[in-house]
Formats: C-alpha cells, sequence, structure tokens
C-alpha cells in the first residue's frame, strides 16, 4: 500500500519506545504532508545526534561534544558541585530524575546496566574499574547507590557496597519506601520490606 522510502519510515519510528506500527504510520503520514519544514529540521537534527551528542566520558550522562572533540556533560562541568560525593545510578533517566529533585549536590556515575545473574550479566558486565579510577583520581569520599529498588538494583547496591566498603568511602543507599501518596496494598514486597527496615521511630510528644 505504501510506497517503500515511507514504508522504511514507519518501520525505523515503530522501534522507539511506546510507538506502535499505528502510530508510527501515523507520524510518517504527518511528516509527509507537513509543510513546514519539520521533516527535513528533524532529518538534520537525527543527523547531528550522532556527531554532536555522545555520552559523557567521565560519568556516562548525555552530553555535547565540544570543538576538541570531548564529551563532557553540564553536571561534570559544573564546578559548584562537590567532587567528594558521587550518586551511582542505573540509567541516564534516573540521572535526569534525580536531578529534577534538585537533592544531590554531588556527581554522578551511569553503570549503564545492572547486576542479572539471569540474564547473564555478572559483574564482569559493569563499569567498575572505571568507577574506581573516577573514585580514586576525584578523591570521592561518599558514595550514594541509587539504583531501583528491584531485584537487579538491590543485586548491584549490595555488590557496590561491597566493593567500595575497601576504598575507603562511605557508601549509602537512597531511602526507597513507599512512594508518598503510594497505597501499601500496591506496593511491591521488597519496596515494603525496605520501608519497613528503615523505619524511623514518630516523636508524639
Ligand atoms: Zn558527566
Amino acid at each position: 500500500m505504501l510506497p517503500d522510502p515511507l514504508l522504511h519510515l514507519v518501520e525505523l519510528l515503530a522501534r522507539l519506545p511506546g510507538v506502535g506500527e499505528k502510530t508510527a504510520q501515523r507520524f510518517a503520514l504527518y511528516l509527509v504532508a507537513e509543510k513546514s519544514g519539520t521533516a527535513q529540521a528533524l532529518g538534520v537534527a537525527l543527523h547531528e545526534l550522532g556527531q554532536r551528542v555522545k555520552p559523557c566520558q567521565r560519568c556516562g550522562n548525555i552530553a555535547e561534544v565540544d570543538e576538541h572533540g570531548k564529551a563532557i556533560c553540564l553536571v561534570c562541568r559544573d564546578t559548584r558541585r562537590d567532587p567528594a560525593l558521587l550518586c551511582i545510578v542505573a540509567k541516564v533517566q534516573d540521572l535526569l530524575a534525580i536531578e529534577r529533585s534538585g537533592a544531590m549536590r554531588g556527581r554522578y556515575f551511569v553503570l549503564g546496566r545492572l547486576l542479572s545473574p539471569l540474564d547473564g550479566i555478572g559483574p564482569d558486565e559493569l563499569p567498575l574499574q572505571k568507577l574506581f579510577e573516577r573514585i580514586s583520581g576525584d578523591g570521592v569520599r561518599e558514595v550514594i547507590v541509587a539504583t531501583p529498588p528491584s531485584v537487579d538494583g538491590e543485586a548491584t547496591a549490595l555488590l557496590l557496597a561491597r566493593e567500595l566498603s575497601a576504598r575507603n568511602v562511605v557508601v549509602s543507599r537512597i531511602a526507597s519506601g513507599v512512594p508518598h501518596g503510594g497505597d501499601l496494598e500496591f506496593a511491591d514486597q521488597i519496596t515494603l520490606g525496605r520501608a519497613i527496615e528503615g523505619r524511623r521511630s514518630i516523636d508524639s510528644r
């Protein structure tokens, strides 16, 4: 039904997260019909993406490549940040979520993946060497492990705590309990377990 170039575009768009075949077709037909140059601008933006945007060489966050070909992100460039405080996250989206909270005054390290024995991802598959180099190079004294409260996230946090305890840094885990406004009934058991373990007494005076 559709010409080949359009079919190809639909196929590519359908690979994006949350975009199904129908939505992809709707996007493609829109781009063909619209007259304000969005398709051309999109083409240029996508072309530049591969050349001008790369993972930060220091932390793995998204960074713009500078004139010397170096990719250092805005967080790593920010001199007001405390270099001795490092927050470890699984993926860039988590870093962005923590940044939005405004609670982190240090810098980050993006693992890119979590320990997952079932999927064959062991400690050797994590960028631990790079992490250790970062810790000794920057004189990091405190590490906050902000991996998600999932089975893989907990396993990764345990591994990191074990590996880092020998390196003279204080390691803490983000407190993760039942989400604010959340219902206990719908919290999974790990979340609930952590919420109970991390309980604090309420001063009723
Ligand atoms: Zn960075």
